[in-house]
């Protein structure tokens, strides 16, 4: 018998052992760091010319790692040794599967450090949340096992006299995941292990930004027994092989975690029917965010600044569930505003592969560039508060920057910035609160911040979000406690860590015999 579930217990780098234990890993993995690596099919290791280097965004100059790039040729050999392995594959026993997502996660669990260095290296993450990605990504292992193992047993339906009946669910076939940079362990790999442990096979191919640590899961999950063509590693840019197999007709389906336009621009290109296609494509997209805390007058003050704080620029408010907007009831409106700068102009940016900051950079040029765009586009909508300025001279750091007194319709209320960069707009009642909280293109996540039980009851109904958070704030899902997912221009609402998640990768089949 498995244990029951239990999520992975984050580190507490205020003891001075763990906080030793990480500044040697992390000095182990800058001896490592600028190495070839290559792609991955069949598990044989091929090497390519054409090279992603993906490098520290802390530190420009510093090479993570030199990696091959599937080209369209090789995408193709790829989803044929997929589709071949699929064959046998499918009809591998669920315990086989979930016993390789077990053994992988105590692995990655043994190596915990060293795999938080290495993303805090990729990533730029700062440690404790390098130390929540990797546990979240150990999360999914022992989460999606389990599931996969209750799922296997079926579920209850009639038989009758003369008839026995059974209901069962199958895999569906080869799938591409396109994964993201933001969650570069959790996400890469809670997305490429749950088609595997449901009996699909699998094409991964990470963001471009970071594809070391892909290769890193892939060499564990080797390790932990998974069979050769299984899951084949294949960086590659987006326009030349990910449309490519997008568009294949031998592609089963396609789980996208990433932006609205390329999520929206794979959810019309996998809805053609090909020539020789025989299935319609399923699409899981996971987009973006625009995501709100509502702080209400009756509310404890310091915990909504704190939540409004935490969940703005934690990771530097690149995740799709960070809070880039506040609607405050007018009465507490200048208190709230006044804590959240005060908390705010307390924050640390700095290179977090040398020191523990609280925030440090973002993800790259582009990223860079969008962001300090958007900043300059809320210096005309509203007041500037905090921050305001970035410096991309060594690597690419913003600080935290908020503004007030911006209106809901204005640019930085609308579109995500997927930055440090929070706006914060008046309400004179609760229901105004909630219709400029729902006055989005998304709904993904949402959080309410108040000790009145009937706008509680009012959000639960009306507050338009996949993930509602209340009296605290609204990043930090927890697989097997939060299930993860929105609804409109964020994706479709697949609640990834969920019971309900591997479903997406699945097909009922029943079975009914005359007797
Ligand atoms: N699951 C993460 C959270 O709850 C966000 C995921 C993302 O940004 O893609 O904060």
């Amino acid at each position: 018998m498995v244990q029951p579930y239990r999520h992975e217990p984050f580190t507490d780098f205020t003891v001075e052992e763990n906080k030793k234990a990480m500044e040697e890993a992390l000095k182990q993995v800058k001896q490592e760091l600028g190495q070839e690596y290559p792609l991955i099919i069949g598990g044989e290791r091929i090497y390519t010319d054409k090279k992603i280097v993906s490098t520290n965004p802390a530190k420009k100059d510093e090479v993570v790692g030199h990696v091959s790039k599937a080209d369209k040729e090789l995408a193709e050999k790829a989803l044929n040794v997929a589709n071949e392995t699929f064959e046998w594959w499918r009809k591998s026993t669920a315990e086989m599967r979930a016993d390789i997502l077990f053994r992988a996660a105590a692995i990655v669990r043994r190596r915990k450090h060293e795999f938080n260095a290495w993303i805090i290296h990729e990533g730029g993450k700062p440690w404790k949340e390098a130390d929540a990605d990797i546990a979240e990504g150990i999360d999914f292992l022992e989460y999606y096992g389990r599931q996969m193992l209750e799922i296997d047993q079926g579920k209850e339906i009639n038989s009758r006299p003369v008839e026995n009946n059974r209901f069962t669910y199958i895999p569906l076939g080869t799938g591409l995941v396109v994964s993201p940079w933001n969650f570069l362990f959790a996400i890469m790999c809670g997305t490429a292990v749950s088609p595997l442990v449901t009996g699909n096979t699998v094409l991964l191919k990470p963001a471009s930004a970071t594809p070391v640590i892909a290769y890193k899961l892939m060499e564990v999950l080797e390790e932990a027994g998974m069979p050769s063509g299984v899951m084949n590693y294949i960086p590659g840019s987006g326009s030349e092989i990910g449309d490519y197999l997008v568009e294949h007709p031998k592609l089963r389906f396609v789980s996208f975690t990433g932006s609205r336009d390329v999520g929206t621009g794979i959810f019309e290109k996998a809805a053609k029917v090909q020539p020789g296609q025989k299935w319609l494509k399923r699409v899981v997209a996971e987009m973006g965010g625009k995501d709100t805390i509502i702080v209400d007058n009756d509310s404890d003050l310091e915990l909504a600044a704190e939540s409004v704080m935490n969940s703005a620029f934690g990771f530097q408010g690149q995740k799709c569930s960070a809070c880039s907007r506040v609607v405050a009831h007018e009465d507490v409106y200048d208190d709230l505003l006044e804590r959240v700068k005060e908390l705010t102009e307390e924050i640390d940016v700095g290179n977090t592969t040398e020191k523990n900051y609280f925030m440090g950079p973002v993800a790259d040029q582009g990223a860079y560039d969008k962001i300090t765009g958007y900043i300059e586009t809320g210096k005309k909508e509203g007041k500037l508060v905090s921050g305001g300025k970035g410096d991309d001279s060594k690597g690419y750091f913003i600080d935290p920057t908020i503004f007030a007194d911006v209106d809901p319709e204005a640019t930085i209320m609308q579109e995500e910035i997927f930055g440090p960069v929070v706006a914060f707009t008046k309400a004179k009642d609760f229901n105004e609160a909630i219709e400029i909280a729902n006055n989005t293109d998304y709904g993904l996540t949402g959080a309410v911040i108040t000790n009145n039980r009937n706008h509680i009851e009012i959000a639960k109904e009306d507050f338009h979000v996949g993930n509602l958070y209340f009296n605290r704030g609204c990043t930090a899902a927890i697989v097997g406690y939060h299930p993860f997912g929105g609804f409109n221009m964020s994706g479709t609402d697949s609640k990834a860590g969920g019971p309900d998640y591997l479903y997406n990768f699945l097909q009922g089949k029943t079975l009914s015999e005359m007797l």
